[in-house]
């Protein structure tokens, strides 16, 4: 029964304020599922918004991402702050607050009612990952957490979007692996905000951070100078280091204004991105059992009528329709 328990939107909102674990948790589904009760307490909650400090991690796997979390989340702690973590990985279809495989790594905290964890995987999320992650951000920021860390794995389109969510974003490369480099050279992966080469036990760590260097010198220079920080996640060495640095960087761009600037980037495209996935859902159902579209469709099968001319005539009949 408390399982399972009925949460109404009332006492799911005064919960999730609360930071009641169990509703949070609820809550998170409820935003995977694309479910209207997780918008209504996303709606509810919403003014409470707007504390939290969101950071990104990202870098490939096996790098040291889950012992960096879990080093800053001792630290963070220390400080008596409250954290919540959101772990994305789109090449997994798990999710469901399972924690799973390298994830254990933040087995230390699971105890702490401080310290709430989730995982994210391809499942659910219509509105995008992002959007998806925004969403629960903004569950976490309500419950009161002061940081919040999105860990990604790796540097594909949609960690990209997950990423643009963070007030900071840290990558973290390791020594003797050249690849993110060669990714940051090419221009493929935005400059983060903070570099970490984790597994700074290894010999080629200051080899690695010169190769960092050379890439950073090439990148046109923003007011911000992307420091490169040595770390042994496992260890714990060095991440007072990164503490410092990412709050270095958070006073820069809350002096500089870019902190808000960002947020107001990042709400814009949620609103988009929402506005255009309820658009194609209308679009969907409208044109569901709509024989002038099949007819239409046939017609571009033909080779009759090329794809764009069909949209046009199908967006005209939209308009007048929504204006109608
Ligand atoms: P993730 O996949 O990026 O989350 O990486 P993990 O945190 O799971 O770490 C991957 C492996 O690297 C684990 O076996 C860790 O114990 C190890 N590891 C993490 N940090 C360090 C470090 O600073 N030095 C060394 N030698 N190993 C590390």
């Amino acid at each position: 029964m408390s399982e399972r328990r009925n949460w109404t939107r009332e006492r799911l909102v005064e919960a999730v304020v609360a930071g009641d674990q169990r509703a949070l948790a609820r809550a998170i589904t409820l935003v995977e599922n694309g479910d209207a009760l997780a918008y209504e307490v996303v709606s509810d909650v919403y003014p409470k918004t707007g504390h939290a400090y969101a950071v990104g991690l990202t870098g490939p796997p096996g790098v040291g991402k889950s012992s960096l979390a879990s080093s800053l989340i001792r630290i963070v702690r220390a400080q008596e702050k409250t954290v919540g973590v959101i772990s994305v990985d789109p090449s997994s279809p798990f999710t469901q607050g399972a924690l799973l495989g390298d994830r254990i790594r933040l087995v230390d905290h699971f105890l702490d009612r401080d310290v709430f964890i989730r995982s994210m995987g391809t499942r659910g999320h219509l509105g995008g990952l992002a959007e998806t992650t925004l969403q629960s951000l903004l569950i976490l920021d309500a419950a009161g957490k002061d940081v919040v860390f999105l860990e990604t794995v790796g540097t594909g389109q949609s960690e990209v979007g997950v990423l643009s969510i963070a007030d900071t974003v840290v990558l973290a490369l390791m020594p003797g692996s050249g690849d993110s480099i060669q990714a940051l050279k090419a221009g493929i992966m935005e400059i983060p905000d903070i570099i970490v080469v984790n597994k700074a036990d290894h010999p080629l760590t200051d080899t690695m951070v010169r190769e960092i260097r050379g890439v950073l010198s090439l990148a046109p220079q923003r007011g911000w100078r992307v420091p490169i920080v040595k770390t042994e996640a496992v260890r714990g060495e060095g991440v007072e280091a990164l503490v410092e640095q990412l709050e270095a960087h958070r006073a820069f761009i809350v002096e500089e204004g870019t902190l808000s600037e960002r947020r107001r980037r990042n709400l814009r495209n949620e609103v988009l991105g929402l506005c255009t996935f309820r658009l194609r859902r209308r679009l969907e159902e409208r044109l569901a059992q709509d024989d002038e579209f099949t007819a239409l469709l046939d017609e571009v099968v033909e080779r009759h009528l090329d794809p764009a001319s069909a949209a046009s005539t199908i967006l005209e009949r939209f308009d007048a329709g929504e204006a109608a």
